[in-house]
């Protein structure tokens, strides 16, 4: 995926302050919000108001900490969330080849007439009613075609449809890409857990073992009291 495309995006969704921001978030992690107003020669409340507005889109996400020097306020830090930029933008591809098409069957089942003097347009209600001559200016209506039309909305539809074929791919490398993430935290935590397991086992078994050696020794205990006070009996008799 370039990042240009991913800029206009993002400005697409909350202007070229935004835009300017993925170029800054892009790649990092946890971004002081401090740097990014610096950087961007803009106010923290500027800076804050373009961020709340990806982050209502999900498009970035913060942490926040206590800042001590600065009197107990909290500062943000920030990142920027790719796969759901991208999901938002397929969503918006979508929407606009949805409404091309319901465009293109409005052109195809709908007759229009056209003033071949002054360029109104009519429907087929209007023009019947005008008896085919153009309210404005008189001139014979003519059928409009919409055939030129209908080819470059199909032709828009073309390139629209790429473009979501790159983000659908996009889209399926970054999940995979998170889910082998999540993949491999699962397995560490299934290791660290077994780990934990194991160590408790041993201390287990070593416990049983101080114990079986305690008991083992008051056995010994015993007896050697038992023989000792036999020793005693036999002596008093
Ligand atoms: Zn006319």
């Amino acid at each position: 995926m370039q990042i240009t495309v991913f800029k206009e995006i993002v400005s697409s969704i909350a202007g070229t302050n935004a835009a300017k921001i993925v170029d800054l978030l892009y790649d990092k992690k946890n971004i002081n919000e401090f740097i990014i107003a610096k950087k961007l020669k803009l106010t923290i409340n500027q800076t804050r108001n373009v961020l709340y507005k990806l982050a209502d889109e999900g498009l970035v996400s913060f942490i926040r900490k206590k800042d001590r020097k600065k009197g107990g306020w909290y500062t943000y830090f920030w990142t920027l969330n790719f796969g759901k930029s991208l999901q938002k933008f397929r969503d918006k591809l979508n929407l606009e080849i949805e409404n091309i098409k319901k465009d293109i069957h409005i052109k195809k089942t709908h007759q229009f007439f056209i003033c071949p003097n002054c360029h109104s347009e009519y429907t087929t209600e209007e023009a019947l009613l005008a008896q085919y001559a153009c309210p404005e200016c008189g001139e014979i209506l003519e059928l409009k075609s919409h055939v030129q039309e209908i080819q470059e909305l199909e032709k828009k539809i073309a390139r629209l449809q790429k473009v979501l074929d790159e983000i659908n791919l996009e889209i399926g490398v970054v999940t995979g890409q998170e889910e082998k993430t999540k993949k491999r935290r699962l397995r560490a935590e299934v290791k660290k857990k077994e780990k934990e397991r194991k160590a408790r086992k041993k201390e287990k078994v070593r416990l049983a073992k101080k114990e079986e050696r305690a008991k083992r020794k008051k056995k010994a205990e015993r007896k050697a009291k038992r023989k000792k006070n036999k020793k005693i009996k036999k002596k008093r008799k």
